[in-house]
């Protein structure tokens, strides 16, 4: 976070002290807010204080996409997020009306177009440095979040599917910290699990229970020295156990709703977008989840976004006549198990086997298998949510994933991407 105070002399040069300021605060400037003044008076030709601040609107609005800087002998580009002008003040005598404009800034570090400065090629080309045909054609890819190891290929699949049309096209997406946030404002989101475990319905000796089956599984389920095979059956154990206690906590059917309300979860911003554009093109979404089925389902029908074209597989849980929860229904679907092994009686894939290209997003390595049941894939994008230890499991991501978004909170490219393939001609 940088906050810089700076006023241009009437009438000098604008670009140039604007570069000076930059490279004064580079230093300073990551991914945060920056702000700096700027005059106008009558001596630059900017004329009554309504048109000056129309006038250096303009100027500023190009000057900002265009931002430049220096920092460690390499060019850097900083990409705007958001911008915003406003009049601060007039000062001096009303014959010389003189301006104080000011300028906010939301600025992200992007590293430089083709890495033209560094001493070895880039292996990973960002997001920012897919510039020409490619941000054309889905400008979202340039958002600094992004990140892609063979963009050609990338834009190849889409273009792909593009091609074979809105008919063959159907979305496959994990659901807890794919289409739920990560986190706000610092603080971690639930998932559709922590959702019921956390909730008024569970006693403290159950919490307690929940939390420390967390911590004996959690951090096998991301050891990157353990197999799958070594995994799976510790899943199984985890998720068996964990509903085992959540059975015995007597949750009513009835407080489902209200459990959802009190929660702090979140969609990722832009999910309204995504869902009412499948929608309206009659573009099955299927949401394939090791989460808690009547948790998520409660989610989106809150959000209003609960569509027919909306097709949820997941751990669902099963009430006794009166509303109290007995049991989980099987099969028991965990990390490490979604693929067409636990598809195979839903008969989902079967009917929708005309629908040979595929969006899939995820967040977890586990959800790379999610479209195993698909019959005959011909055009498959894996997007894959970084959310958490970043630089660690980057390589490990972008081996994984087509397209890779790092610490987005936001379904922005999928919604440009989505909207490349369904609108633009
Ligand atoms: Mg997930």
């Amino acid at each position: 976070m940088v906050g810089a105070a700076w006023s241009q002399a009437p009438g000098s040069a604008g670009m140039g002290a604007r570069s000076r300021l930059l490279a004064d605060t580079l230093p300073e400037l990551r991914a945060g807010r920056s702000s700096y003044g700027h005059c106008c008076s009558p001596a630059s030709g900017t004329g009554a204080p309504q048109g000056a601040a129309m006038r250096a609107s303009g100027r500023f609005g190009k000057r900002i996409f265009s931002v430049r800087g220096k920092r460690n002998r390499r060019r850097w580009r900083f990409l705007p997020r958001s911008a915003s002008l406003g009049a601060r003040r007039s000062r001096g005598s009303p014959g010389a009306a003189e301006l104080e404009l000011e300028l906010e800034l939301e600025l992200e570090l992007a590293p430089p177009r083709g890495c033209a400065a560094a001493a070895r090629p880039c292996p990973v080309r960002s997001g920012a440095e897919l510039n020409g045909a490619s941000g054309e054609m889905v400008p979202e890819l340039e958002k600094a979040t992004v990140r892609i190891k063979h963009p050609e290929h990338v834009m190849g699949i889409i273009r792909s599917i593009k091609e074979q049309g809105m008919s063959k096209l159907q979305v496959i997406s994990d659901f807890d910290m794919t289409l739920s946030r990560f986190g706000c404002n610092g603080r971690r989101c639930p998932t559709s699990h922590n959702i019921l475990d956390n909730s008024h319905v569970v006693s403290e000796d159950g919490k307690k229970k929940l939390k420390d089956l967390l911590h004996y599984y959690y951090p096998i389920e991301i050891d990157p020295d353990r197999t799958l095979e070594e995994k799976r059956p510790l899943m199984v154990e985890w998720w068996s156990r964990a509903h085992d206690l959540l059975s015995q906590q007597k949750i009513l059917k009835g407080d489902i709703a209200q459990i959802v309300r009190e929660s702090d979860v979140m969609l990722r911003d832009g999910f309204n977008e995504l869902f009412d554009q499948l929608h309206e093109y009659d573009v099955p979404l299927f949401i394939f989840s090791a989460g808690v089925g009547d948790i998520l389902e409660e989610i989106i029908r809150q959000a209003n976004v609960f569509h027919p074209n909306v097709n949820v597989v997941s751990n669902y849980m099963d009430f006794d006549d009166n509303g109290v929860l007995k049991c989980f229904k099987g099969p028991l679907i965990h990390t490490y198990n979604k693929n067409n092994t636990v598809l195979q009686g839903t008969e989902y894939f079967q009917q929708l086997s005309t629908r040979t290209s595929i969006i899939l997003l995820g967040d977890s390595m586990g959800d790379l298998t999610m479209a195993d049941g698909v019959p005959s894939v011909e055009n498959i994008l894996k997007v894959g949510f970084l959310n958490d230890k970043v630089e660690e499991q980057r390589g490990k991501y972008l081996d994984a994933y087509d397209i890779v978004l790092e610490s987005d909170e936001t379904l922005d490219v999928v919604n440009g991407i989505l909207r490349y393939i369904l609108i633009e001609t």
